[in-house]
């Protein structure tokens, strides 16, 4: 705290005293002591120069010509600066009990008239003490104050605080609350586990899951109680996810304790910290075990169905199995019967260039295409075959090499007229090239098919978009 330092220097003192002579007399022995003086003869007067002044010292008459001293001083004591005003009474009365009354009412010192010098320098220099004492008090009071606000100040910020912590810990149990529900709600198991495997939390699904009990599950890795197919592989999720990924979804396979083979679906996502840090993941698995097996039963059937069939599935025409048992049989009844029997091989021209252009879907639109134009230009005794990629083979039964170029032609020509249009802008017409042969009595059908192949292959050296007969 803050010295007042000795002397009375920079003091003031108000003297209240309406005797003139009496009151220039105290007026210099105070200045004489080193305070600043203001002297009044009136109470009223007083009044206003203590309202202007703040003094630290008054000497004060008891009796004024316009009001009561010892009132006046009450008056003074008990401003906002009273607690630190030293008050000397200066009076003609001299009973001990005017002496008592005067310093009941809070006066400092009791001196009785007529004022002689060396008393009155002993009542001052008394008082002047006191005067110290007060200010030393006032500095003391204000620096204590001060703590007090600060001490206000931060009991308000402790408070504030102190209250925002307790909302803090209502939303975070609330926040729990919810999570529990989640993961109880959830459909599924639900796994926390941190960067080294160490399973942090579950919910119940994934305790049954994992075939564990909670106490089981304590203190354990992940691995050790769920082990999949992808622990200890470069498909680990919480492996990728620590490698930056996001998102990780697997399949995962893993052997059952009854030796089955149970399936599920992982979604594994970065576990992050307050802090924005990855403390692990969350995982979410899915037995998916029934679906599974449900695809898999479908598309082993799916397999087999096709393994069956005998159509093509692009063109809708008969599959090569089919001609290869057809073309057999057809040879034998032709030369059973000695009735005619005629083939022919289309195969696309400049395909391959199609496909590369406008890709191989286009292609396939294009195949699709042809296979109606085939289908709508035979009997119903006659066989269209896709025979494989863009080649296509027809059996003709009971007819001769000249009326099979007729439907050879018929096909050629309505093809050339169709229209393609691969692109917005572009129109594309396709032709096919046609190998016609007619069966030549006791050869085999392998035979009948290679010269059709050759006739087809000369229709291509010769110009493509034609039929050779031969
Ligand atoms: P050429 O006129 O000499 O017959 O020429 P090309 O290009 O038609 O004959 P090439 O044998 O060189 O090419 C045949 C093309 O047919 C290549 C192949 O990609 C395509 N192809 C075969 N099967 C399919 C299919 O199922 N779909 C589609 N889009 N393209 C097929
Ligand atoms: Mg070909
Ligand atoms: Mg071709």
């Amino acid at each position: 705290m803050t010295e007042i330092t000795p002397g009375k220097a920079g003091f003031t003192a108000l003297i209240v005293e309406d005797d003139q002579a009496v009151c220039d007399l105290l007026q210099r022995i105070v200045e004489s002591q080193g305070y600043a003086v203001v002297a009044c003869t009136t109470g009223a007067s007083a009044m206003a120069a203590f309202a202007a002044g703040s003094p630290h010292l008054i000497l004060m008459d008891w009796v004024l010509p316009d009001m009561d001293g010892l009132e006046l001083s009450r008056t003074f004591l008990a401003s906002e600066r009273g607690r630190y005003l030293t008050i000397l009474m200066i009076s003609g009365k001299d009973s001990p009990e005017d002496s008592a009354t005067a310093i009941a009412a809070g006066v400092n010192y009791f001196m009785v008239k007529p004022v002689e010098k060396k008393v009155l320098d002993i009542w001052l220099s008394a008082a002047s003490q006191h005067v110290r004492a007060c200010l030393q008090r006032e500095v003391d009071d204000k620096a204590l104050a001060k703590i007090q606000e600060e001490l206000v100040d931060n009991n308000l910020q402790l408070e504030e605080a102190i209250s925002r912590a307790n909302a803090m810990a209502m939303e975070a149990e609330q926040a729990y609350i919810e999570i529990n529900q989640i993961f109880k709600t959830v459909a599924g198991g639900i796994l926390l586990v941190d960067k080294h495997y160490n399973l942090l939390r579950c919910n119940d699904a994934f305790l049954e899951m994992a075939g564990v009990t909670k106490e089981e599950s304590l203190h354990r890795k992940c691995y050790e109680i769920f082990h999949s197919c992808l622990c200890e592989t470069k498909d680990c999720p919480l492996q990728l996810v620590k490698k930056g990924e996001k998102r990780v979804e697997a399949e995962i396979e893993k052997g059952e304790p009854d030796g089955g083979i149970a399936y599920y679906s992982s979604i594994s996502t970065p576990f992050m910290g307050p802090g924005g840090d990855l403390l692990g993941i969350v995982e979410h698995i899915t037995d998916i075990t029934e679906r599974v097996k449900a695809e898999k039963a479908l598309a082993e059937s799916e397999r087999r169905y096709k393994e069956l069939s005998l159509v093509d599935e692009l063109t809708k025409l008969f599959n090569k199995r089919y001609f290869n048992t057809h073309l057999q049989l057809e040879v034998e009844r032709a030369n059973r019967h000695g009735q005619p029997l005629s083939l022919l091989l289309l195969d696309i021209d400049n395909f391959k260039h199609h496909n590369d252009t406008y890709g191989h879907a286009d292609g396939d639109r294009v195949l699709a295409r042809l296979g109606q134009v085939i289908a709508a230009s035979l009997r119903v005794n006659d066989i269209p075959c896709r025979y494989g990629g863009e080649e296509f083979t027809i059996i003709l039964p009971v007819t001769s090499g000249e009326e099979a170029t007729v439907v050879a032609e018929r096909i050629r020509a309505s093809f050339a007229g169709v229209a393609f249009y691969p692109t917005p802008q572009e129109t594309v017409r396709k032709t096919v090239s046609i190998g016609v042969t007619q069966y030549r009595a006791g050869e085999s059908g392998q035979s009948l098919l290679e010269r059709a192949d050759q006739n087809m292959y000369e229709a291509k050296q010769s110009g493509k978009n034609r039929y050779v007969l031969k």
